[in-house]
């Protein structure tokens, strides 16, 4: 089966129907990068910088993240990077950033953390925007902000890039080809202003791990809780599927970038409902180009349709006998 993946590595992810399915990796780390050519992936659809910050005893500085970003860019060459900005804080605490609400978070996953935080700490913002841009100089940047729950917050983080960039340019510094911003949908809210979202953005990935936890008010990371809801179940998929009509026609680039993307089963549902773009963990990447080549868009789409507006005892069972019956 890996070397049947491997094979599979140059091999463009075209569904039977002949639609080009973007399969993205999700990565944080230098040695990350290698990945990207070994499984043979797209690009990087999610670049979680916080892992520089988590693995780090103290706060790194700005020298030290241009470093990184400008050795990630180097190493992905022609293929797009998706960098988000820091996602610490809440349950990702970092010991040197006293967190003065840390006893207030009694739900850390909703706490102050993300975009709130980089917000409010407008210098650690700021030293990132810096660093990504003066790493980016020559090349596409490409950056997402976690997070978001209201369309202003998405302008609040942008304005620190429009500084930050006001100011390179006054220093007459090389700066990126092209900036392109997007949002992460997930916090449930912001499904509710996906219209006055999309003229900002250029496009937005659903975090999926986040998403489904605010949804169904079950923690990510509590075993207890794995089983309370499944990602087929018709509550996500309906949900997900609004977004992909909201955002049809509109120019914004959608993905998902949850580990659902990663799972056989859960691939074949999202694009049965519209998505055609993916950022999975790379390991999964060999799986899904494989799925993907099997697929034909139309009957996906139309069975998720029925399953959607008539749900099954079991989504996932009509889905696994649907699959096995054609060979997925
Ligand atoms: C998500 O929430 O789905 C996501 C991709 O981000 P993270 O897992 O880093 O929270
Ligand atoms: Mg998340």
């Amino acid at each position: 089966k890996q070397a049947a993946y491997a094979e599979l590595r140059d091999v463009e992810p075209f569904t039977r129907c002949g639609t080009r399915i973007q399969v993205m990796i999700n990565a944080g780390l230098r040695d990350d990068m290698a990945a990207l050519s070994l499984v043979g992936a797209d690009g990087i659809g999610l670049f979680r910088t916080e892992f520089q910050f988590l693995v780090s005893a103290t706060l790194p500085q700005r020298e030290r993240q241009t470093r990184l970003y400008r050795d990630v860019l180097e190493a992905a060459g022609d293929k797009p990077v998706i960098f988000r900005t820091v996602d610490i804080g809440g349950d990702k605490a970092v010991p040197y950033l006293d967190n003065e609400n840390a006893d207030a978070d009694e739900n850390p996953a909703m706490g102050w953390r993300a975009l709130r935080l980089a917000l409010e700490r407008e210098g650690l913002m700021k030293a990132q925007a810096r660093a990504l841009l003066e790493a980016a100089a020559g090349k596409a940047l490409y950056v997402m902000f976690p997070m978001v729950s209201e369309p202003w917050e998405f302008d609040a983080a942008k304005a620190v890039f429009d500084q930050q960039l006001a100011w390179l340019r006054s220093q007459k510094k090389m700066l990126p080809d092209e900036i392109r911003f997007g949002a992460m949908l997930e916090v449930p809210a912001l499904a509710e202003t996906l219209d006055l979202l999309l003229p900002k953005v250029s496009f937005i990935s659903i975090g999926t791990n986040d998403l489904t936890q605010f949804l169904f008010a079950a923690d990510r990371a509590n075993p207890k809780l794995a089983e309370r809801y499944d990602w087929l179940s018709p509550a996500i998929l309906r949900f997900l599927k609004r977004i992909v009509l909201g955002t049809a026609g509109s120019g914004v680039d959608l993905a998902v970038c949850g580990e659902m993307g990663g799972r056989r089963l859960e691939a074949l549902a999202l694009l049965g409902i519209g998505f055609r773009r993916l950022s999975i963990t790379p390991v999964a990447v060999g799986p899904i180009k494989e799925l993907v080549r099997k697929v034909d868009l139309a009957e996906i789409t139309a069975a998720m349709a029925g399953w959607l507006s008539s749900p099954p005892a079991s989504l996932r069972t009509e889905l696994q006998a649907w699959a096995e019956a054609r060979g997925i």
